[in-house]
This record gives structure tokens, sequence and C-alpha cells, in this order.
């Protein structure tokens, strides 16, 4: 029999194919098609995936009004439109501070007001929606809650869009699932980030799979953005990694900003300063122009 094999572009992908060629077809919504080759999402004054770098940065956590007002009062003044912060903190052990909680959003609340920002924050349980959506303009689902599926599908019914961090031990095809699951509750707002993978090395915190920005980029119509920080965990090393996504085509980076990160109480290590950010700020725009970009 002369059983010869439709064109790959034709053939319905399985899976397993998808999970290793990351074919767009596999992706009924988050897919790339030649009509929709980007979505950007615009969110207070910031634009994410408009063909800009966008910098989003803040804290880990809310750790007090003082804190909160004055990094986003700083960020604010070097251009950043999207401040985030951690009000409930998915630590690893149940002794690490865990985040002010509902104490947070109120000063969120407070701080958006004063500053006319827009605030990202993490959203840890369905339970919790109310509460969050109250407040923010962006929903994190955190790298833990990567494949929590009843937390994705609340998500998807949100009308904020939804930050997807990848889990530390997915793979992409995973990460893109993952959002297949969001949007099919109705929300296609959903703006994808690579936080670092565990591999066997312990010199980083995670190992930054830098390159999932542009593979990524190149099956799906959603932005992408890194977050330097949970990667590497060391701040020295954050500018290098924030330059690299700029370079690879990321849309923007999620770093962690702290007025005096030695005194954070978490993720200090990994934290830079609103200075330290501000100082990068020509470099990466020169950056950006070099490859027709603008900073947002
Ligand atoms: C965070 O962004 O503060 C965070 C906890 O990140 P991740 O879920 O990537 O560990
Ligand atoms: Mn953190």
């Amino acid at each position: 029999m002369d059983a010869k094999p439709p064109p790959a572009e034709a053939s319905p992908v399985d899976d397993f194919a998808a999970a290793r060629l990351l074919h767009p077809s596999a992706y009924p919504r988050a897919g790339r098609t030649e009509a929709r080759t980007c979505t950007h999402i615009a969110v207070g004054g910031a634009v994410i995936g408009g063909g800009g770098f966008t910098l989003v940065a803040g804290p880990c956590a809310v750790e007090s009004y003082e804190q909160l007002r004055e990094t986003a009062f700083a960020l604010k003044a070097i251009g950043v439109r999207l401040i985030r912060a951690g009000a409930f903190k998915p630590r690893t052990s149940p002794y690490s501070f865990q985040g002010l909680h509902h104490q947070a959003l109120d000063l969120i609340a407070r701080v958006k007001a004063e500053t006319g920002l827009a605030f990202v924050t993490e959203l840890m349980s369905p339970e919790l929606v109310e509460a969050v959506t109250a407040v923010v303009d962006v929903v994190q689902i955190g790298s833990r809650n990567m494949q929590n599926f009843p937390l994705l599908r609340a998500a998807g019914r949100l009308k904020q869009p939804v930050l997807l961090k990848r889990g530390f031990g997915n793979t992409l095809h995973e990460l893109l699932m993952s959002a297949e699951y969001v949007m099919n509750e109705g929300n296609d707002r959903v703006i994808l980030c690579e936080r670092g993978i565990r591999t066997f090395d312990p010199a980083q915190r995670n190992t930054l799979d830098l390159m999932a920005a542009p593979v990524l980029k190149s099956v799906t119509h959603l932005p992408v953005l890194v977050d330097p920080s949970h990667a590497l965990g060391r701040r020295e090393f954050v500018p290098a990694a924030i330059k690299a996504a700029l370079a690879v085509g990321a849309d923007g980076v999620l770093v962690e900003v702290h007025p005096q990160p030695e005194a954070a109480l978490s993720d200090g290590r990994q934290s830079i300063t609103p200075a330290a950010l501000a100082a990068l700020v020509d470099e990466l725009t020169a950056l950006a122009a070099a490859g027709g970009r603008e900073l947002s």
C-alpha cells in the first residue's frame, strides 16, 4: 500500500509529538496561528507583549506600608508601571515568613491609590479569589501551582490577566497546556513566565532556561516574561540575566526589588535595589533600541 505520511503541517499532533516538537496546533487557544502571532496585554499603564520590553518589578513580599510605598515610588520614577508584591507567599518551610496575607492586600490597595500603579500578586487558592481580585490588576499563579488545575480553572474565570509561572519541574509543553486550562474558561489574557528550572547544579538557585522565551514564542502568541530573581537566587547575576532576556526576545522581566535587600523578610539575597535597576535602564534602553525595541 502506498501510505505516504500527510504533510507535517496537516497532521494531527499527538501529545507525545507536541511535547517534543511544541507544534502550535497542539494548543488550540495558546498556539500561534498565521492570523494571531502575538497578543499584547495592557494593564494600568503597562503593556506586555506589544513589542516592547516590559519591566515588572517589586518586592518578593509586602512587608510594611513604608517598604511597599518606598519601593513603588522608586520604581515609578524609573518608569515601571506594574509592581509585583506577594501577599500570600508559597514558602518551602512553614516556619518562613508566609506574607502579611489580607493586611498585605490592604497595603497594596493603599499604595496603588497613592501611586496610580498597577499591581500583580499571587493567588494561592480558589478561596482567595474574591479578596485578591478586589485589589490587584494581574493575578499570578506561582511555580508550585502551575498544575493546580482547579486553581487554573478559577483563574480562567477572572477578568484580570493571569501571569502563569513555569513549574520548576515542568516542561514547556506542560506550561502551554496549563495556559490552555486558563484560556478554556474564557480568560485569554495569559502571560507566561520562565523562572528557572531545577537541575543538578546547586550553584544557581535554579537554572534559567533562557531559550524558553524564543522557543515558547515560536509556538504561542502569548507574551513571555523571564524572572531572573528566582532563577539565579543571587542578586549579582540578575542584571546579566535581564540583559540576556532582552537579547533572546522575551517580552520583559519580572524582577525582585527591595530598598534594603539585606533586611528583606523573603528572597533578599536575590533582590536588587531600585538604584541597581535604575542603573541598568540606560543600558537596557540602548540594547532594546539596537533590536528595534523600546523599554516599557
Ligand atoms: C514569586 O514570584 O514570588 C514566587 C514565589 O515565584 P515562584 O512561584 O516562581 O517560585
Ligand atoms: Mn520571591
